[in-house]
């Protein structure tokens, strides 16, 4: 064995960044407090699989920050945004009889744990702090007030706006749309922006609005009123990581105008240069090359999935693609993992390592390479690295007993391969319809002989015959 040689020494952690859209090396303000913050849900419907795809990529990079700069060195923020015109909507929904707040804590308690639940579930450890908008109105209104006192921000009508024209570069630039990389100009172009008499510009945001009758609202300089969405999390990011902290994360959708107004309205309220200095963005989970999203119904929600498939399941899915691509959610990608983890958990010892294997952190550290790090778990179960296979899944938040609970409650495998069985009932389809009974029978027998039972039933809409079939007990 020769000394690690210059191309396998490990060469840090790497990240790409949406500022400078380049890979750079990560290097913390304080290593001895490497601070994440990762915008959190909307609390007011279950999650959906596309919500659960941060969760896991930034609980992923949240395990390796620990894993490079020790546990308790190491600060994850991820909120709960619990103040949203849409939860009062739905509030009013769902309990139409109970008075405005009772109906909206109901809601927002509610669906706060089911994502905690689900979130858990999925292998995603706590993150260190969880704020909730709600429980930082005080913050958003101090940071209003800075904005104001900058001459970044304006009232108008019970609102208070940020002023995106207000804000200069040295060289008298305008600085906002940094991140995203558009001008003004293309963003009017780009975007659905309200048209409000009281804004100065049409991209001015707002930072705080009136509320009325029983909406919710708090006691503020400009009214009785309720914080905008992006201030929430430059509140809670400030209040919990200070004014400029290491990594923001959260979907590519995101980066505007949420990411974007998060960034304007931090450093013209604290006067830095930087909010964070690198900015990460998970790409979509897509059905059919579309956005999973609510407002297309094209969703299928965390507690849906769980309810057929283990969390390590999904979770291993979700990692086969690196988190800046795509991901084509398919049934045939869950039933392939599934068949990954029981491959990996038959090789790995019980008696895990207490750390992954050096070339899992390795992959890891090239801006989170999931699929690298999944081909080197191959590779560790084809060598005699066991303890290392086992070490390196628990690290990644696979956990073998909920895997083998599942698969232990899970319908046997048929012995035929599915493909054949189609193959089968398609030729036993077409005998009967040659009225070639014999056939059709000979068939059946053929499939029960190897533990396949068939059910014929007629559609009652149809008339139409229609086979199901199921592995006997
Ligand atoms: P939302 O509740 O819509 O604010 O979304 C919560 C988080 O999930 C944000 O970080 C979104 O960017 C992310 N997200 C929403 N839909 C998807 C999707 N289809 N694929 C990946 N991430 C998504
Ligand atoms: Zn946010």
């Amino acid at each position: 064995m020769s000394d690690a040689s210059t191309d396998t020494a490990f060469r840090g952690l790497r990240l790409h960044n949406t500022l400078t859209r380049a890979k750079e090396d990560f290097v913390p303000i304080d290593p001895a407090h490497v601070r994440m913050y990762v915008c959190g849900p909307t609390v007011y419907d279950f999650a959906h699989i596309g919500n659960a795809r941060p969760a896991i990529v930034f609980d992923v990079l949240f395990r390796l920050l620990r894993h490079l700069y020790g546990e308790e060195h190491v600060t994850y923020v991820r909120n709960i945004t619990d103040v949203d015109d849409k939860i009062i909507a739905r509030a009013a929904e769902d309990f139409p009889d109970l008075p405005r707040g009772e109906a909206i804590g109901r809601l927002t308690e509610t669906t706060e744990r089911q994502y905690l639940e689900d979130v858990t579930a999925l292998g995603c450890l706590p993150p260190t702090i969880q704020p909730r908008a709600t429980e930082h109105i005080g913050d958003m209104i101090a940071l209003i007030e800075a904005l104001v006192a900058r001459g970044h921000a304006y009232a108008a009508e019970g609102h208070v706006l940020f002023d995106v024209r207000s804000w200069k570069s040295h060289d008298g630039s305008l600085e906002y749309g940094k991140l995203s990389h558009r001008t003004l100009d293309e963003m009017v172009a780009g975007a659905r922006v309200e048209v409000a008499p009281y804004k100065r510009d049409p991209m001015d945001f707002v930072l705080w609005k009136p509320s009325h009758d029983d909406d919710p609202g708090w006691a503020s300089p400009w009214g009785l009123g309720r914080p905008g969405w992006h201030i929430e999390c430059s509140a809670m990011a400030g209040r919990h990581l200070g004014d400029t902290f290491d990594i923001h994360g959260g979907g590519l959708d995101l980066i505007f105008p949420h990411h974007e107004n998060e960034i304007a309205q931090s450093r013209c309220a604290h006067g830095t240069e930087t909010m964070a200095r690198y900015w990460l963005h998970n790409g979509f989970l897509q059905v059919e090359g579309e956005k999973m999203a609510k407002s297309t119904g094209n969703f299928v929600t965390i507690r849906e999935l769980l309810a057929d498939w283990p969390g390590d399941v999904l979770r291993l899915n979700m990692l086969r693609t690196h988190y800046r691509q795509p991901i084509d959610w398919t049934v045939a990608g869950l039933e392939e993992s599934t068949r990954t983890l029981a491959s990996w958990f038959d090789a790995a010892s019980d008696d895990a390592e207490p750390r992954p294997a050096a070339e899992i952190v390795e992959a890891l550290s090239d801006d989170l390479n999931t699929p690298k790090a999944i081909a080197e778990l191959h590779g560790l179960k084809g060598r005699a690295g066991h303890k290392a296979l086992a070490g390196s899944l628990a690290f990644l938040g696979f956990r073998r007993d909920s895997f083998a609970a599942w698969q232990e409650s899970r319908a046997p495998e048929p012995a035929v391969p599915v493909e054949e069985i189609e193959r089968l009932l398609d030729m036993r389809i077409d005998a009967r319809k040659a009225k070639n009974f014999a056939e059709a029978d000979r068939i059946r027998a053929e499939l029960e002989a190897k533990g396949i039972q068939l059910k014929d039933a007629r559609d009652p809409a149809t008339g139409e015959l229609v086979t199901t079939w199921e592995v006997k007990a």
